[in-house]
Parts: structure tokens; C-alpha cells; sequence
């Protein structure tokens, strides 16, 4: 656990709202506020509404409630404000675009040009399912004078062959190997939507963050991130990866539809300590989860 004298903790849980939270979100928020209340530190509520043709106003407004409901408090947000605002990422472009420059400047991105149907022919499967393919590297040597982003899938090149590790406070060591577990990523969309992943890194660098704590499904983004801090030269953070919930057949809860979600358990008539105690967040066993959709 963090050390309970560090005043400086600063953790976050950062939704996106393109649909209504289920139990594996709050799970992992859950964790991420019991870690930063162990350390007596300062939780930030970050709203990840970048992508503008999936996020949904009422998604927004839910997750603030839904998660309000189920007990987690935070000290900084958009909702209660605080000194590294705005909290939104939407309001948070102009700090991308920076980034976007400086990686560009530093020659580690170039522009693709590639279709979607070129990507889906040439790419390399992942190793498993909870990755996206290895990017072959037809676009690595292209180079472009554009001043915007926009118009390109802009790509940082990772460096083959390379191992990228880090210490995660739950698994110990982590290591990937950059250009076999994960390839050339996107840092800009072509249609001006900055990707997860810078965004990610520019904010919780800039929003001092000093522990991540998400979900495992996410370790290969964490390699990304490094190598984008180290770019950007930008500090190390902490990381926390926790165990994703899955259901009696193994499937993990964010691949399944809405009857898990936190709005409708609450409709059911849960209360915010069963459904904490359903997904194992108070100590207790992980509640088959088939059998609480039916109650
Ligand atoms: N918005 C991302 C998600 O909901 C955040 C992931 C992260 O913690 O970096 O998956």
C-alpha cells in the first residue's frame, strides 16, 4: 500500500462517458480511491469526453452520479474544480496540440496514411485479444510539413526490440518488448481527435499525478505511456494495475451490455454496499455476477 504519511498522493479515475459504468469500472475506481484515501492523498475525477462521436452528455452526467452513489468522494474535478483544471479533456486541447508539436519537432511521430482496409490486411495479430494489431511500419519513414494535426493518423515509432518496465505496486516488475507486444501507436486521429494515449500522458503528468491505478487490460498502454513521458520528457508515475472482474464464463464485464451497469443495478434496488460487496470491493468475494443481474 502507499505509505500513509505521503501528503502528496495524487490518484485519479478518469470514465469516459461513451456508455453507463458496470462493476469492472467501479471496481477499478474503487481501488483507485481506497488507494489514494490509504495514503491520505487528493483523488482527481477526470472526464475522458475527447472523442466527441462517442461521448454522450447524459453518459457524463451519470457517471458523476453513479459513482458519487456508490460512495467514492474526490477532491478535484470538474464538478467541485480545483488548481489544475479544466478537468474535462475536452476543454484540454490546446495542451495536446503542444505535445502533438513537440513530438513532431523531436521527429518521433510521422504521419500514416494507411486505410483502415490496408491496416486490417497487413496488420500482425496481437498476442492476445486485449490488444490492438501491431502496425506493420508501412508509413515509418513518411515525413510531412503539416502545422496541424489534422488529415493524418500520426504514429509514434517505438523503438524495435526494446524492453519497457515498470514497477506495478500489485504485479511487481512489468516488462514489454517494444515492436513485438506492441507496435507503432497512434498519438492523433486523422480526424483531429487526440489518441488515449497522449492525452493520457499530458494530463496526468500535468495534473501531477503520482499513482495510476486502471485496470490490467491496459498494461500494454502503460509501456506506451512511458516511452511518450520519456519523449515528452515528462516524470515517471506510479502504477497500480488491478484484476479485471469477469463473469461465471470468463468474460470480462466490459465486453458484456448494459444489465451490469451501476444505473441499473441502483434501479433494481441494490444498495451502494451490495453492489460494492457484489464486486468484491469490500473485502468480500467477487458475487457471481449472472446471479445479481436476475435479482
Ligand atoms: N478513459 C480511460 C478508460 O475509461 C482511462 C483509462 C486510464 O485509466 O488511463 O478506460
Amino acid at each position: 500500500m502507499p505509505c500513509a504519511k505521503d501528503k502528496t498522493y495524487r490518484g485519479r479515475i478518469a470514465p469516459s462517458p461513451t456508455g453507463y459504468l458496470h462493476l469492472g469500472h467501479a471496481r477499478t475506481f474503487w481501488q483507485a480511491y481506497g488507494r489514494t484515501r490509504a495514503a491520505g492523498g487528493v483523488l482527481i475525477f477526470r472526464n475522458e469526453d475527447l472523442d466527441e462521436q462517442r461521448c454522450r452528455e447524459e453518459f457524463a452526467r451519470a457517471m458523476f452520479e453513479d459513482l458519487g452513489w456508490l460512495g467514492i468522494r474526490w477532491q478535484e474535478g470538474p464538478d467541485v474544480g480545483g488548481g489544475v483544471g479544466p478537468y474535462a479533456q475536452s476543454e484540454r486541447r490546446e495542451l495536446y496540440r503542444a505535445a502533438w508539436r513537440r513530438l513532431r519537432d523531436g521527429g518521433w511521430i510521422y504521419p500514416c496514411t494507411c486505410s483502415r482496409r490496408e491496416l486490417a490486411e497487413a496488420a500482425v495479430a496481437p498476442h492476445d485479444d486485449q490488444d490492438e494489431p501491431l502496425y506493420p511500419g508501412t508509413c515509418r519513414e513518411k515525413t510531412s510539413g503539416a502545422t496541424e494535426p489534422v488529415g493524418f493518423n500520426w504514429r509514434f515509432r517505438v523503438p524495435d526490440g526494446e524492453r519497457i518496465e515498470f514497477d506495478d505496486a500489485r504485479l511487481g516488475r512489468v516488462g514489454f518488448v517494444a515492436g513485438r507486444d506492441f507496435g507503432d501507436f497512434v498519438v492523433w486521429r486523422r480526424d483531429d481527435v487526440p489518441a488515449y494515449q497522449l492525452a493520457v500522458v499530458v494530463d496526468d503528468a500535468a495534473m501531477q499525478v503520482t499513482e495510476v491505478v486502471r485496470g490490467e487490460d491496459l498494461l500494454r498502454s502503460t509501456a506506451r505511456q512511458i516511452l511518450l513521458q520519456r519523449a515528452l520528457g515528462l516524470p515517471e508515475v506510479g502504477y497500480f494495475h488491478c484484476e479485471l472482474l469477469r463473469d461465471e464464463q470468463g468474460v470480462r464485464l466490459a465486453k458484456r451490455h448494459d444489465a451490469l451497469s451501476l444505473r441499473h443495478l441502483r434501479e433494481l434496488g441494490l444498495t451502494a454496499a451490495e453492489v460494492r460487496r457484489i464486486a468484491g470491493m469490500d473485502g468480500g468475494e467477487v458475487f457471481p455476477v449472472e446471479k445479481c443481474a436476475e435479482k
